[in-house]
């Protein structure tokens, strides 16, 4: 019985491998079935091996970094359960804002550092006009490949084409796991500024996340399949960091394994129509299983009470993450915008 289970999942691996090569999206039961496997196990590992095989095809064995900036540090009334500025939860004791001119240093430190998309992340009623006007300045003093990508509040077709013209590339936006349970957002608010997205010349960044062990291996395929139907050209997973003094605070966090097998189901899934993986937090072995995008962030954190900070968040800088994708046999580049 043992032996047809392990013969099975081996079936299963060589099933998806095909699947992304042949430029197919796996559908959600095997996707389930694969999130079914021991993240601890041998199977897993073969599962990660066929990911980076994929990753090779699809990526060229290119990595790229992702610079998150957290522009605002105030209390959010959206009081997301796992975020630490949720206004209810009153972690963030003085409210700070970037300058300007901070910014632009940031974004030039990290242009020089190769960073592929710079993302601007605000709280959620963040003004539009405010986030346009300093990507506009942003553009005007930092020259360069990057790709500035805006992560904010829900916006509609307009303020897309906006967004466009003052110099964003791209847009962070995802239905986020239990949206609307651990989250005060209706999920169809969420999906009309995906729609937004999608009738626009924005590019969509989009990953399975806050990924906690809360999440059933159904919430978790439907999440990525919502990523892939909206076009997202990054997909990938970030975990849910347990941050004390929130609601979901208590619960333990998700183990590096379970992440990189997550990881590694979203290249199997997504094969050439998403070619870039990102995992949040990085780690070596998420990286030998299929990812090629590393998030270094600073600012307003929304994962950490402890900070609004000018240097990259828990010691995780670009050179670290340089040194890891050469370990894992990438190079980190740069493409057009
Ligand atoms: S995750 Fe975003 S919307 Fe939710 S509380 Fe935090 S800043 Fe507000």
């Amino acid at each position: 019985m043992i032996r047809e289970i392990m013969k099975d999942y081996n079936m299963m691996i060589e099933k998806a491998k095909k699947s992304a090569l042949d430029g197919e999206v796996l559908g959600k039961a095997d996707i389930i079935a694969l999130l079914e496997i021991d993240p601890f196990s041998e199977d897993c590992g073969k599962l990660g091996a066929a990911a980076r095989e994929v990753a090779t095809a699809v990526s060229k064995d290119q990595a790229y970094l992702w610079a998150a900036i957290g522009i605002d540090y105030r209390p959010c009334p959206m009081n997301c359960h796992y975020c630490s500025l949720g206004e209810s939860w009153g972690l963030v004791m003085e409210e700070s804002e970037l300058s300007e001119g901070e910014i632009i240093k940031m974004v030039q430190k990290y242009v020089q550092e190769k960073v592929q998309w710079i993302v601007l992340r605000t709280t959620q009623f963040y003004p539009f006009d405010k986030l346009m006007a300093l990507a506009k300045e942003i553009r005007r003093n930092v020259s360069g490949k990057y790709q500035l990508v805006a992560n904010a509040g829900e916006f509609n077709e307009q303020t897309a084409a906006q967004l466009v013209e003052a110099g964003f590339d791209s847009i962070y936006h995802t239905v986020r796991l239990r949206e609307g349970i651990d989250t005060k957002f209706d999920p169809e608010e969420r999906i009309k500024t995906l729609k937004a997205i999608s009738q626009s010349p924005l590019k969509l960044v989009s990953l399975v996340e806050p990924v906690g062990v809360e999440h059933t291996n159904d919430e978790i395929a439907e999440a990525l399949l919502t990523a892939i139907k909206f076009g997202a050209v990054v997909t990938g997973a970030m975990a849910r960091v347990p941050v004390k003094g929130t609601p979901l605070g208590e619960y333990p966090a998700l183990a590096k394994e379970r992440l990189a097998q997550i990881v590694a189901i979203t290249r199997l899934t997504a094969g050439f129509r998403a070619p870039d993986i990102c995992v949040h937090q990085a780690s070596e072995l998420a990286f030998k299983w299929g990812a090629n995008v590393a998030v270094v962030e600073s600012g307003s954190i929304p994962r950490d009470s402890c900070c609004n900070t000018k240097t990259d968040w828990n010691g995780f800088d670009p050179e670290t993450a340089k040194a890891w994708f050469k370990t894992c046999g990438y190079k980190v580049g740069l493409k057009a915008r």
